[in-house]
């Protein structure tokens, strides 16, 4: 596996290379979840890169950015375990300078959800997504549907500024009990960890009544808030696949979203109906 820190290497080091390349952008502390899109461009294309990057300018301040987890050794073991070709592993300065050009999150679809109470997140992960991806030029690039809004605002990036990598969005990973797997997990004390379970808990009570034909938004979302309860609650939310609201589940077309604080570290899970 070749260890790579510099943008301009890395893309000569891409320049000739004929190979169809699956892209796997990552904040680093890989788990499971991680270890999924990683399997999944490597079945797709023919050389896998994967980046470890901390990305300062999608943290707001006061955030968790100085203590999220950090594991490069362990990373790195993982990414050679895994079969990656090329780790990308650059500093704050190989990928920022100073009188800086930015992208913006869109005016709605960035400022809803998770946009709500972290309102410049989504120009950072967009800005910090379009550089990497113009770095790597991936024919595909994986993301986790976990990180919903994300995804479709990548998605939108994409088609908006009519850019040619495929993003493709991969299933949640869970721990057996239901837990979706995130790197701030490691934030959760015991009972923290017990009252995060209410989350999965909560979504899989939604497709239970869905599957028992109870396709009411509000219906759903009132027992959705019952079973989070006593956890604060940042919202509850059934959108369609354009993240707009709906009054009604339309099975193939609906997202259901839950962003709660166990103790101090905020959680987001969804389901995909
Ligand atoms: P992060 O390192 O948190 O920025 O995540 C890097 C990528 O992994 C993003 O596309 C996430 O959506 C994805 N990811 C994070 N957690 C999971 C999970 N539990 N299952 C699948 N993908 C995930």
């Amino acid at each position: 596996m070749k260890i790579i820190s510099n943008p301009v290497e890395l893309k000569e080091y891409l320049k000739y290379k004929k190979e169809s390349i699956g892209f796997v952008p990552t904040m680093g502390a890989l788990h499971e979840g991680h270890i999924s899109l990683i399997k999944k461009a490597k079945e797709e294309n023919e050389l896998v890169i994967v980046s470890i990057f901390l990305n300062p300018t999608q943290f707001l301040k006061g955030e968790d950015l100085d203590k999220y987890p950090k594991k490069d050794d362990a990373d790195k073991h993982i990414c050679k375990l895994s079969g990656v070709d090329v780790l990308f592993f650059p500093h704050s300065y190989d990928i920022y300078g100073d009188d800086e050009v930015s992208l913006s999150a869109p005016n709605v679809r960035g400022y809803v959800l998770e946009g709500t109470s972290r309102p410049s997140h989504f120009n950072g992960v967009l800005t910090v997504v379009m550089k990497l991806l113009n770095i790597v030029n991936p024919t595909r690039a994986y993301f986790g549907k976990k990180d919903a809004q994300q995804l479709n605002l990548i998605s939108l990036m994409i088609k908006q500024l009519f850019m040619s990598t495929l993003i493709v969005p991969v299933d949640t990973v869970r721990e057996n009990d239901g837990l979706a797997l995130s790197s701030r997990n490691v934030y959760l004390s015991s009972s923290e960890r017990k009252d995060a379970l209410k989350i999965s808990a909560s979504l899989h009570s939604a497709g239970i009544m869905v599957s028992k034909n109870i396709l009411d938004s509000k219906e759903i979302i009132k027992k959705m808030r019952e079973v989070l309860s006593p956890l604060e609650i940042f919202y509850v939310e059934i959108l369609n696949r354009d993240f707009e609201q709906i009054s009604h589940v339309e099975i193939g077309n609906t997202v259901i979203l839950v962003e709660a604080k166990a103790g101090t570290t905020r959680l987001l899970d969804n389901i995909w109906l």
